[in-house]
């Protein structure tokens, strides 16, 4: 930006927003759009994202364009900005099928004037040809996609129309896209800007560290135990003033766990409220009033609860059990200390939380049936003699279940392989085409593919949760790298409970992530060898214990495990020459790896192999472990001595940090790039790169598997990680 820019953008800042200083980031947006770059925004709600398309659009010339699929809001978002001279001096305006005829077309005919700088559209606007035709005469200077998560098919609220925009930016002659989101994991992030076409986008996520949230887990043996401690710990939390919430999975066990809150509560003269989509809409209104008041300081609630509450002193979020992504969780907990106030975010978990989310996740899952009931409905109610298919709203969800979240991803479905087009939508009515009245067996495989990957994505997430539960790693961090926000959370004293565990031997904590390389395992075993356990795991039906697992893997002559040796089973003896203890205690790790997936604490609760597991044995996904075996002893090294080092502990627990290190960097660039990690770097590489420490290009290319290719893509970045890890 120039100085001039420089001024005006502040100025603007002061009229319009009332602002004297930009908040983290905006500057950066504001700089990047000025200078007509794609922009890619990740920044939780509250930190100040629309104001990074909002006010650029007030200094560029010709119109800002923005899609978002709320519409509901839309009018709300403009009304507000309306009510700001400068916005309302400069034309701002929203087009939607909530509003009249008249006032459509009235919106319509400023656009084709010219003068309007800034217009809110829902997606489905652009089946309007005339619509259309007047935004290609309008000068569109550029493009912004809100809630742009929904682009992606990973995200949890994917449109399908939204895979159209990327054309309709290039019909447009393709000005700059500012793509802005609450809710991005890495993954989504790049699927947001490879189905945009956004083009070497300036990334700016940040905004989700909370440095006044507590992050903790408590791990409980079961139902009994969660209750005991949420009675005892209760009355504590609450008479440190403010209000708490507390979420659990189901209805049922919401009002189980809302009458020993209350019980806890009322030792204390204090009252908790219950609150789910099985009371009826009195008595949620009236618990939620309780609680916003403070007559009812805690509140026991499902998910059903939050969207669109704030309130300020929310002290603590305890989750009994836990939701089905880490970025669900963040929302959630995030509920917590809106005040900047220090609050908590506590799980208490127990064994039978996972299979609590894989039952929903099954019974939630859309099956290629569903997909073509809902096409054979449409068939039979098609206007006679035409391709035409008018249906109520309200009867198409009933045809779900009366799921509106099932009616619309049936209808997505649908449409993403090409057997409908819908041509308007309204609050009451949906307005489609009936491209195809067959339903081909290619199209039943193309739709199952489909709803396998989409599965598979939601098992993963899950997966992340669970991990969450399960790192030693510290869990703000966690959460963080999720996103994809690069901020350093440390050093603020109150961080999680995995920072705050008692230091071990040698003053380490003992939180560095379990490594199997640390583990004493027979030398017969080496990382390919995890592979093959995985894949073996991932083929043992039925499942079974960890005891009989333990011998089956060993190999042992029990009557319980002769059939797996007759069948030549791959998993029978696979790890013959480790003793009992030692092949628990792998099986401990690939569990904390989460790779593996134990029902119960005991021996004798199945073991399953996790969505991770079957990547890993896939090779879809890197495993984080090398054994024993694996692991090659130090070589001689060519720089400065950097080998001697080895000989003590001390050099090894610095090449371990610098290892970390760069597997965070190299996790980051594989999703970047959504590729594998292994196609960044092996961990043979990485180890070799830590253990050397070089400083210099010629250094780095001393490594194996170092070449021109690798040099050139990833060498400044290998080489700040490692100066930046010397220079402490
Ligand atoms: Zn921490």
């Amino acid at each position: 930006m120039t100085t001039l820019e420089q001024d005006r953008a502040a100025q603007t800042l002061e009229a319009a927003f009332e602002f004297s200083e930009f908040r983290p980031l905006q500057k950066e947006a504001v700089q990047g759009a000025l200078a007509g770059r794609d922009v890619l925004v990740v920044m939780p709600t509250g930190a100040g994202k629309s104001l990074c398309f909002q006010l650029p659009a007030l200094l560029a010339p010709g119109l800002t364009l923005v899609v978002s699929p709320l519409i509901a809001l839309m009018r709300d978002q403009v009304d507000a900005l309306n009510r700001r001279s400068v916005f309302e001096q400069a034309g701002c305006a929203s087009l939607s099928s909530l509003q009249e005829a008249s006032e459509q077309r009235a919106v319509m005919d400023k656009l084709r004037a010219g003068r309007l700088k800034l217009l809110y559209v829902a997606p489905e606007r652009f089946r309007s040809p005339s619509f259309l035709e007047a935004l290609r005469r309008a000068n569109v200077s550029r493009f912004v996609v809100d809630e742009a998560h929904c682009i992606s098919e990973w995200g949890h609220d994917f449109r399908p129309d939204y895979l159209s925009l990327k054309g309709i930016v290039e019909s447009l002659g393709r000005p700059p896209i500012t793509a802005v989101t609450a809710t991005a994991t890495v993954r989504v992030q790049s699927s947001i800007v490879d189905n945009l076409g956004m083009d070497d986008p300036l990334r700016l996520v940040g905004g989700f560290n909370r440095p006044n949230l507590y992050w903790s887990v408590v791990r409980v043996k079961g139902d009994n135990e969660r209750l005991e401690k949420l009675a005892k710990a209760l009355p504590k939390l609450a008479q440190g003033g403010g209000s708490g919430l507390i979420y659990v999975p189901t209805r049922k066990m919401c009002d189980e766990v809302a009458e020993v809150a209350d019980d806890a509560l009322r030792t204390i003269g204090r009252k908790a409220g219950v609150y789910h989509a099985g009371l009826d809409p009195e008595m949620r209104t009236r618990m939620q009033r309780d609680w916003l008041s403070g007559e009812r300081q805690v509140l026991v609630a499902t998910n059903a609860f939050g969207m669109g509450i704030d309130k300020a002193d929310v002290r603590f979020v305890i989750h009994c059990g836990y939701p089905d992504s880490l970025e669900s969780y963040y929302q959630e907990a995030g509920r917590a200390g809106r005040d900047g106030s220090k609050s908590r975010c506590v799980v208490l978990t127990c064994f039978t939380d996972r299979r609590t989310r894989e039952w929903f996740l099954d019974n939630d899952v859309l099956t290629v049936a569903d997909v073509q009931a809902g096409h054979r409905r449409l068939v039979g109610v098609r206007t006679p003699g035409s391709d035409l298919v008018t249906i109520a709203r309200s009867a198409w969800t009933a045809a779900h279940e009366n799921s509106d979240l099932k009616a619309r991803r049936v209808m997505g479905e649908l449409e993403k392989a090409g057997l409908v087009e819908r041509l308007n939508e309204t609050p009451d009515e949906i307005v489609l085409r009936l491209v195809q009245p067959k339903f081909s067996s290619v199209l039943f495989g193309r739709i199952a593919q489909d709803l396998n990957a989409q599965r598979r994505e939601r098992l993963r997430r899950l997966d992340e949760m669970t991990a969450y539960t399960k790192t030693y790693d510290c869990r703000r961090r966690t959460v963080l790298e999720y996103f994809g926000d690069h901020e350093e959370p440390a050093g603020m004293g109150f961080c999680c409970d995995n920072c705050d565990r008692p230091a071990g031997e040698n003053g380490q904590r003992p939180t560095a992530r379990p490594d199997l390389s640390r583990i004493p395992m027979p030398h017969s075993i080496d990382g390919g060898d995890i592979h093959s356990v995985l894949e073996g795991l991932d083929a043992l039906r039925p499942s079974v214990g960890k005891a009989k697992l333990n011998a089956l893997l060993r190999g042992a002559s029990s009557k319980d495990v002769e059939r797996y040796a007759h069948e030549h089973h791959p998993l029978y003896g696979a790890l013959s020459r480790g003793s009992r203890d030692q092949v628990n205690t792998f099986l401990d790790a690939l569990v904390a790896q989460g790779l593996l997936h134990q029902a119960g604490e005991d021996d004798y609760f199945v073991c399953t192999i996790t969505q991770a597991g079957r990547e890993a044995w896939q090779g879809r996904l890197e495993l984080n472990m090398a054994l024993p075996g694996a692991r090659r002893k130090p070589e001689r090294s060519a720089f400065n001595g950097k080998a001697a080092r080895d000989s003590d502990g001390a050099g090894d627990e610095e090449d371990e940090a610098l290892f970390e290190r760069l597997r965070s960097w190299r996790r980051l660039e594989a999703s970047a790039q959504s590729v594998p990690p292994y196609c960044v770097f092996g961990d043979k590489t990485l180890r070799e790169i830590a253990r050397n420490s070089p400083q210099s290009e010629s250094d780095l290319r001393e490594i194996n598997g170092v070449g021109d290719a690798k040099m050139e893509k990833y060498g400044a970045g290998v080489l700040s990680v490692v100066r930046g890890h010397g220079a402490e």
